[in-house]
């Protein structure tokens, strides 16, 4: 099979559910922790609320252990799963991992998942055990930029210091692209800075996005909720992407929640579908 075959195999198309322009949603973080059962669940439930998306991006982990260090053979295969299952449903668009601490095995995998077509790769700093201020994720990251992979983190702020490394570790990695899951967590605060590093001279890329899983049903309706939306406006409506977490949380409930934002409906739109149209490339038919 050529690459060009494999690649065109992997585009993501997106599904053709009923949708005005201004309600589509991309849902770009579920879990699907038992592969296809787990995505009928998502299916099923999304169906049951009647907030559906017209695409998703899938991850196989961040149960314990199956992508730790060590198993390399066993992160591959769930790797190749996962993209056998995407290549089935429409609309899936597949994210894979590797353990940044494997080195040039994690390097290998990634430039072999890459060649398949494959978009983002999502690596966890707690569920993975490492340090994302070890050099060996930088070398990973800095080799996904050279490869357009873009770097999916999980930044719910549970390790100390996960906003400030991941910030310098994006500082370091220029070319690499990267999305910060939960926006920090209950440290969301943080990435204010954002909008000071851009006045420094040649210092910030603008290569950071965001996702609002599970921190947008956290926040709406709280006593921080306006903070939360100026930091979302702070950081740059167009580099933050809409989530879910599921299956932690339904997209209803996210989707829910972001409505009580009070966004405008372009900024609503952009998080819900745009930014990630222009992101990942997605098709809508
Ligand atoms: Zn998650």
């Amino acid at each position: 099979m050529t690459r060009l075959f494999r690649v065109s195999a992997l585009l993501i198309i997106l599904s053709s559910l009923p949708a005005r322009a201004e309600e589509r949603t991309f849902d770009v973080h579920v879990h699907l922790h038992q592969g296809e059962s787990s995505l009928e669940e998502y299916e099923k439930q999304a169906a049951a609320d009647k907030q559906e998306a017209l695409g998703f991006g899938a991850m196989w982990f961040g149960g314990p252990n199956m992508a730790l260090q060590g198993n390399p053979a066993a992160i591959r295969a769930n790797n190749d799963r996962l993209i056998a299952l995407a290549s089935k449903h429409p609309g899936m668009m597949p994210i894979v991992t590797v353990h940044p601490y494997e080195g040039d095995a994690a390097l290998a995998e990634l430039q072999r998942v890459a060649s398949k077509g494959v978009k983002v790769l999502k690596i966890h700093p707690h569920t993975q055990q490492f340090d994302a201020a070890d050099v060996r994720v930088l070398a990973l990251v800095r080799r996904a930029g050279e490869l357009g992979v873009i770097v999916l983190m999980d930044n719910a702020s549970i390790l100390p210091g996960d906003c400030e490394k991941l910030f310098n570790l994006a500082l370091q990695a220029p070319k690499t692209r990267f999305i910060f899951a939960h926006l920090g967590g209950m440290n969301f605060r943080f990435w204010n800075i954002l909008a000071a590093a851009r006045t420094a001279e040649n210092l910030f890329a603008n290569n950071i996005y965001f996702d609002i899983s599970a921190t947008v049903a956290m926040f709406a309706d709280s006593p921080v909720e306006d903070e939360f939306v100026w930091t979302i406006r702070n950081v740059g409506v167009d580099h933050v992407l809409f989530g879910s977490d599921f299956p932690q949380y339904s997209l209803a409930k996210n989707l829910t929640a972001l409505k009580q934002l009070g966004l405008t409906e372009e900024e609503e739109a952009a998080i819900r579908f745009e930014n990630a149209r222009k992101l990942f490339g997605l098709k809508a038919n």
